[in-house]
C-alpha cells in the first residue's frame, strides 16, 4: 500500500519541521541581538509561532487519520502533503519577503523544500511544487520592484539596493528557477528509483513468505504422518517392555527399554516440530485479557520438580504492580516454562535460577536468569536459530530438540514483543521478554 510509506513520510516532515523552526527563531534573534540588522522582528518571530501552530494542527491530523483509517487514506495523504509544502513554501517566502527579498541569500533554501516533495510527492506533483515556488518568488521579487510590497532592506549586509536592479533581478530568477527545476528532477529522479526499489523488495519478501508458508505446510504434513507412526511403534513396544506378552530375557529387555527410550524422545521432538509449524501457520492467535503472574506461577510449579532433583533454588522477584496483560496465555505459560526448564537443565547441581516480572511503561519485562553453562560468545547470534543447538549445551545434555528457544521467538513475536539474552560462558545465562501489556 502506497500510503503507508507516504504516512510515515509525513511524520517525517512534522518532526522535521519542529527542527527547521527552532533553527529560524535562532537565526532571527541573532540577526536581531548579534548583528543587530534592522528589520521588522515582529513579523520574523510570528512567522515561526504560526509554523509551528500548522505543524501542531497537521500532528493532531496524522493521529487522527491513523487512527480512523478511513477509505479515502491514500488520496487525503497526497493532498495533505501538498498542503503541507504549499504552506511552507508560502512562509518561506514571507520570511525572505520581511528580511531582504531577493536579496536574501537564504532564498536557497527552497531547494531544501523541492527535495522534500520530490521525497514526498510524485515526479509531477514536485514539479507543480516547483512552479509554484517559482511563481511566489517572482511575485514577491516583482511586487517589490514595483513597490507595491514595501522593501526591508538588509542594510549593512547588501550595498546597493539590488531589489530595484532589473539585471540582478532577471539573472537571479533565472540561476534560482533553473536551479529548482533541476533540484525536483534530480531528487525525484532519486526517489522514484528508490520507491521502485522498495517495492520490488516488499514484492521478494512477499513471495518468500509464501514460499515458507509452503514450506511449514509440507512439514506438518509430514510430521503429522511420521507421529502416527511412531506412536503405533510405541504402542506396540509398550506391552511387550511390561511383559503382557510374557517374560523378556535381560538382553530383550534392554533391547525393548531402549527403543521405548527412544520413541519417546521421538515423539518429544515430533510434537514440539509439529507446534512451532503450528504457531507459524496460524495467522491470528487469540488474544485474551489474562494474569501474568499467574502464568508465570503455573510455569514455575510445572518446572519445580526438575529443580528440586538437581537441588537448584528457584527464585521469583514480581513488581507489585504488573498483572493483566493481554495475549495467548496457553503460549506464554509454555513460552516461559520453556525458558525455565532451560535454565534448570543447564545449570549444574545446586545452582540458582531466578525469574523476575517488572512494569515496563506499557509492557512488562519478564527476566529468567541463570548461573549455568551460558553460552559462547560466538554461538550467540544463531541460539533463536531453529534446531541449534551451542556446543557447550550438546556436551552436557545429549538430548535436545533445539526448538524451544524459536518456538518461544515466534511467540513473543506474534505478541509484538521482543525477546534476547545475555549470557557468559561459564558465568550464566539471562534471557529477557518484553511484551506489550495491550
Ligand atoms: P534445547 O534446549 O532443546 O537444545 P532450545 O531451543 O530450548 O533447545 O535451546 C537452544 C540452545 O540454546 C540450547 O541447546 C543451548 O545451547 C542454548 N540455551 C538455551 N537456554 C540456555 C541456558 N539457560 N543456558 C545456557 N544455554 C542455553
Amino acid at each position: 500500500m502506497k500510503y503507508e510509506g507516504l504516512l510515515e513520510r509525513i511524520n517525517w516532515l512534522i518532526r522535521l519541521r519542529w527542527i527547521a523552526l527552532t533553527g529560524v527563531i535562532l537565526t532571527v534573534f541573532v540577526v536581531q541581538k548579534v548583528v543587530r540588522l534592522s528589520l521588522p522582528f515582529f513579523p520574523l518571530y510570528l512567522i515561526p509561532i504560526l509554523i509551528g501552530l500548522y505543524n501542531s494542527a497537521f500532528f493532531l491530523y496524522t493521529r487522527h487519520i491513523w487512527k480512523k483509517q478511513p477509505e479515502d487514506i491514500e488520496t487525503r495523504a497526497i493532498v495533505f502533503a501538498n498542503l503541507q509544502i504549499g504552506l511552507d513554501l508560502l512562509s518561506l517566502t514571507a520570511l525572505i519577503h520581511f528580511s531582504g527579498g531577493i536579496e536574501n541569500p537564504f532564498i536557497f533554501y527552497f531547494i531544501f523544500h523541492m527535495i522534500i516533495a520530490s521525497i514526498l510527492l510524485s515526479r509531477r506533483a514536485s514539479f507543480l511544487q516547483a512552479t509554484f515556488t517559482a511563481c511566489l518568488f517572482v511575485s514577491m521579487a516583482g511586487l517589490e520592484y514595483f513597490n507595491i510590497l514595501g522593501h526591508h532592506c538588509l542594510k549593512g549586509f547588501v550595498v546597493n539596493d539590488l531589489y530595484m536592479n532589473k539585471v540582478y533581478i532577471l539573472g537571479t530568477s533565472f540561476v534560482f528557477i533553473t536551479t529548482l527545476y533541476l533540484a525536483a528532477y534530480m531528487a525525484s529522479s532519486i526517489s522514484v528509483k528508490l520507491r521502485l526499489r522498495e517495492k520490488s523488495l516488499k514484492e521478494a519478501n512477499l513471495l518468500l513468505e509464501e514460499k515458507d508458508r509452503i514450506k511449514s505446510e509440507y512439514v506438518l504434513r509430514v510430521t503429522h504422518d511420521i507421529k502416527e507412526h511412531i506412536s503405533a511403534i510405541q504402542s506396540c513396544i509398550d506391552p511387550v517392555a511390561e511383559g503382557m506378552l510374557g517374560e523378556l530375557n535381560p538382553g530383550q529387555k534392554d533391547l525393548i527399554r531402549r527403543a521405548g527410550t527412544r520413541t519417546s524422545k521421538l515423539i518429544f521432538f515430533i510434537k514440539a516440530l509439529l507446534e512451532i509449524t503450528r504457531i507459524k501457520l496460524s495467522r491470528d492467535i487469540e488474544m485474551k485479557d489474562f494474569s501474568i503472574v499467574k502464568t508465570a506461577e503455573n510455569a514455575i510449579i510445572l518446572v519445580d520438580p526438575r529443580a528440586k532433583a538437581k537441588s537448584i533454588y528457584m527464585s521469583r522477584r514480581i513488581d507489585a504492580g504488573v498483572d493483566i496483560i493481554k495475549g495467548a496465555q496457553v503460549y506464554i505459560e509454555e513460552t516461559i516454562a520453556n525458558l525455565l526448564a532451560n535454565s534448570v537443565k543447564y545449570t549444574p547441581k545446586g545452582g540458582k535460577v531466578e525469574i523476575t516480572i517488572e512494569d515496563k511503561d506499557g509492557s512488562v519485562l519478564i527476566r529468567i536468569s541463570d548461573n549455568g553453562i551460558g553460552i559462547p560468545k560466538k554461538e550467540l547470534p544463531y541460539i533463536f536459530n531453529e534446531f541449534y543447538r551451542a556446543s557447550n549445551a550438546k556436551e552436557l545434555e545429549r538430548d535436545g530438540t533445539g526448538l524451544g528457544l524459536s518456538m518461544a521467538k515466534q511467540v513473543v513475536e506474534r505478541h509484538n514483543g521482543r525477546i534476547w539474552v545475555d549470557s557468559e560462558e561459564g558465568r550464566g545465562s539471562t534471557f529477557s521478554i518484553m511484551l506489550p501489556k495491550k
